[in-house]
């Protein structure tokens, strides 16, 4: 079996572990506050503030804007719940803006009809790795004074214009196992304005402003030096990695038949977390995806579909009385199909993916 990602864990890692296992401070020590400085310099941010997961980096970055009750965050349906969730915790409620059909990402022209008295933020995700149209989201925030909170969980070393993705707002980032850096469970915010990285150390222990001093409401989402040790590597890498990325993008665009092949928007560095096809059916429903999506198992390649079903339409967000339906989002929900894309792929795994795909269309063509 193909699959459809594989961490890539070796032996720096193994030894970088091992020292941190045996150090005398086994959390949010030397280490960490080397991938911080480390992480902060590759985004070029003043801060960046280590966090236990791409979640609580989310849940942070909302809390130290002072988002709760009565307020509301402009955002994606079409991602993870995560994005939206963190917003619900604070007490304030998402408001869903339908996303473009090429780059996957919220669409700035439908952003304005959505701001009310109440909207306090807009919160992008850059979605697959593509960024979003950050100088049109950017430019509206500012004119209604509005914060903006990246969703960058999936976006490592993705740029707009040579500007990296989580430098435009509060970013946040995820090294969950599976993303273009990992440290098994970790995360990330990075900021500009130290009076926000200021709150974020604080929110993410106990409020603290010294051990023992609690200042402000927090949780524990600190990271441990087992995790940095692993990151570091992992940051260290993760150029050549992101490369690898969009090289095996690029041979999969050049060789795939039948299918809507993603689009690189001007100006937009893509990282190619996920390499997603649409596969759209005559009837508008999600029939032609499927049929290619048990091809593709048949052939032992693993596909997955990054997301099925918009947040709104959650069981949460139905209990919460959410009923939009948007027309991109939906339609995209039935389309969508993520290949493997990952640096671990064989140039014989790229042709064998290729080669299904094409074999898979040509046939469903001919029916
Ligand atoms: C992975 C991911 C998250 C959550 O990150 P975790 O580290 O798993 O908590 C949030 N948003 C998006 C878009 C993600 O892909």
């Amino acid at each position: 079996m193909i699959p459809i990602a594989r961490p890539l864990i070796g032996d720096e890692e193994e030894a970088a572990v091992l020292a941190a296992l045996y150090s005398d401070r086994l959390v949010q020590g030397a280490r960490v506050r080397e991938l911080e400085e480390r992480f902060a310099a590759f985004c070029g941010t003043r801060e960046a503030v280590a966090v236990s997961s791409g979640t609580t980096a989310l849940m942070t970055a909302v809390a130290v804007h002072g988002l709760g009750p009565g307020d509301e965050v402009i955002t994606t349906p079409f991602t993870f719940a995560a994005s939206a969730n963190a917003v619900l915790f604070t007490g304030a409620r998402p408001v869903f803006v339908d996303v473009r059909s090429d780059d996957f990402n919220i669409d700035p022209s439908l952003i304005e009809a959505k701001i009310t008295p109440a909207t306090r933020a807009i919160l992008p995700v850059h979605l697959y790795g593509q960024p979003c149209d950050m100088e049109a989201i950017t430019s509206i925030a500012r004119k209604h004074s509005l914060f903006v909170v990246e969703d960058a969980a999936q976006a490592h070393g993705a740029s707009v214009d040579g500007k990296m993705a989580g430098s435009f707002g509060t970013g946040c980032f995820s090294f969950y196992a599976t993303k273009n850096m990992t440290t098994g469970e970790g995360g990330m915010i990075t900021t500009d304005d130290p009076a926000t990285a200021k709150k974020a150390r604080r929110f993410r222990s106990h409020g603290e402003s010294s051990r023992y001093v609690s200042e402000s409401l927090g949780y524990n989402f600190r990271m441990t030096e087992i995790l940095a040790a692993i990151g570091l590597p992992q940051l260290r890498m993760l150029p050549e990695r992101n490369e690898q990325r969009r090289a095996n993008a690029a041979y999969l665009t050049e060789h795939l038949h039948g299918v809507i092949t993603p689009k690189e928007m001007p100006g937009r560095h893509h990282v190619y977390h996920q390499y997603t096809v649409r596969v759209p059916s005559p009837d508008g429903t999600s029939t032609a995806r499927d049929a290619l999506a048990a091809k593709l198992t048949e052939a032992g390649i693993q596909t997955k579909v990054f997301y099925p079903v918009p947040v709104y339409r959650q069981p949460l967000y139905l209990d919460l009385g959410y009923r939009d339906c948007l027309p991109v989002a939906e339609r995209l929900s039935r389309e969508v199909l993520s290949l493997p894309v990952h640096p671990a792929l064989s140039p014989d795994d790229l042709k064998t993916i290729a080669g299904a795909v094409n074999e898979a269309m040509e046939q469903r063509g001919a029916s």
